[in-house]
């Protein structure tokens, strides 16, 4: 820094949303429902302790504290839990993702797809976001989604193959960018770190509710809400 100048840029750091939960860590699988032995804890769930967003620092002491909260939570549960039925198919299903990974010969490059998601995402779903750029964003990535169905690995062992696991991270941040992309499409009002420039107003008549977003095995989404609950304190839209 002293002798030449340093690259500084804005770079994403938390993930708000996530699985959904309750407060017992206990994954939601709708409104009503949960997924009997299924718990979350930590940047990955979704508790809705901070709302539209997710105050500085804040991150860290949440993951501390669900993290213990919802370790004994489960502790008392396990008892009365059963382990879900999983078939050969099942097992099948995954070895083939990874072998797909592992076998297949296209021409795509892992690192090359993963650069232009990041920018792309950037550019389009930053913080601020309009129904333009949300729908460029939607064709890029089924774009991507299908030139990903085209990579190839040069690392094919089976042993601490970072080359792999990249790859299937690469799998899972396309579809979590689709997540992020439909959401914001379909929250026609600004809130929190989600400021729609095309609708910059905060709406709490149509949109004072949860996100919850469904995926189907084709990549497709289906979009479902939930209420809030409330605190003590009167809703009310934030001004400096
Ligand atoms: C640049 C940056 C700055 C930040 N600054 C702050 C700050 O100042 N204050 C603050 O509070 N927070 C900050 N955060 C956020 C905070 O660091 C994270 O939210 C927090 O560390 C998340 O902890 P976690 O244990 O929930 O998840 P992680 O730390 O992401 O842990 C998840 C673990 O699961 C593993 N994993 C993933 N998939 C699998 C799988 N399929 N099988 C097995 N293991 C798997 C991963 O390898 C990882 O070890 C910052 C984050 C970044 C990136």
């Amino acid at each position: 820094m002293v002798k030449e100048p340093i690259l500084i840029s804005a770079t994403a750091h938390y993930s708000m949303g996530g699985i959904p939960t309750n407060i017992r860590g206990q994954v939601r699988k709708n409104r009503d429902e949960l997924v009997e032995g299924f718990y979350a804890a930590g940047e990955c769930a979704c508790v809705s302790v901070h709302g539209a967003n997710r105050l500085g620092a804040n991150s860290v002491l949440e993951a501390l504290f669900f993290g213990r909260h919802v370790g004994k939570e489960m502790v008392k549960d396990i008892d009365n839990l059963d382990f879900g039925e999983v078939s050969e198919a099942d097992a099948y299903n995954m070895v083939q993702e990874i072998n797909y990974i592992l076998r297949n010969n296209g021409i795509e490059s892992v690192s090359k797809i993963r650069d232009e998601l990041q920018e792309s995402m950037t550019e389009n779903a930053g913080v601020f976001r309009t129904e333009e750029t949300l729908k460029k964003q939607l064709e890029i990535l089924d774009s991507l989604r299908k030139r990903f169905k085209h990579i190839r690995i040069e690392d094919k062992s089976r042993l601490f193959n970072t080359e792999l696991q990249e790859a299937i991270e690469l799998g899972h941040m396309l579809d979590y960018a689709k997540f992020i992309v439909e959401g914001a499409l379909f929250r026609k009002e600004s809130r929190g770190s989600h400021y729609r420039e095309d609708y910059p107003k905060r709406d709490d008549e149509n949109f004072l509710k949860h996100t919850l977003a469904y995926m189907d095995k084709d990549g497709n989404i289906s979009i479902e809400t939930m209420d809030v609950t409330l605190g003590k304190f009167e809703v009310k839209e934030r001004v400096y």
